[in-house]
């Protein structure tokens, strides 16, 4: 089963890579450690490049160039050298504000604007673990990648049909449409790569936020 789901992404990462729109990130042909699910692959494929968005108040600091265009953006990450995973699982969204100190708080994700309607994927193969709604978050989906990896999806309008907790997904698949519900002053998508042991008691309220722009390309350096 593992290696039916490898053989599943590496056709498709290599295809990614062949794609000729120079807008997608050029993705390594090969990948050597994910979860083991035996989940289809979806249709999307990450942006190469993430910008700041405009007009908009970026209470961290970023290095961008003066095209708004993030330095150093990394689009297929591996965390803590386990889980292959992409940082923005939306396309054409802008970067609002990232994960750190802000307004005397720590903002434990990267947050993402896209046009409303567009959708949310999976950034890497998984188990979702919750699919529910919270005061905070909103509607949220959380997907366990094996190994102590996750990744959250906040704010969200609606969920994908087939979203729902226990299920298996592959990497690149429909989670939902972006939104503002739950705490959210305006549409756009909040996402956490969380790292630690999954308590029942806790759930992913027990894990650690991690800045998902703070891992290193996958195949590169570590
Ligand atoms: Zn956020």
């Amino acid at each position: 089963m593992r290696n039916v789901a490898l053989a599943v992404l590496l056709i498709v990462l290599w295809a990614a890579g062949c794609a000729t729109s120079p807008q997608r990130a050029p993705l390594p042909p090969a990948i050597t450690t994910t979860a083991s699910v035996n989940a289809e692959q979806g249709p999307f494929q990450p942006d190469a490049n993430l910008y700041l968005c405009p007009n908009s108040v970026i209470t961290n600091a970023f290095e961008a160039d003066p095209n708004n265009r993030i330095l150093n953006f990394n689009p297929v990450i591996i965390v803590d050298g386990k889980v292959v995973m992409t940082p923005v699982p939306m396309n054409n969204a802008c970067m609002t504000s990232g994960f750190g100190q802000r307004s005397g708080r720590v903002h434990k994700g990267l947050d993402v604007k896209a046009s409303p309607g567009s959708t949310i994927y999976s950034a890497a193969p998984g188990i979702i673990r919750e699919a529910d709604f919270s005061t905070g978050f909103g509607n949220y989906v959380v997907i366990d990648h094996g190994q102590g990896v996750f990744t959250r999806y906040a704010h969200m309008a609606s969920f994908a049909s087939g979203v729902y907790a226990g299920k298996s997904i592959g990497f690149g698949q429909p989670l939902g449409i972006i939104g503002q519900s739950g705490n959210a002053t305006g549409i756009h998508l909040h996402f956490e790569v969380l790292t630690g042991n999954y308590n029942t008691s806790k759930r992913s309220f027990g894990l650690t936020a991690r800045d998902p722009l703070s891992f290193p390309p996958y195949g590169g350096a570590s």
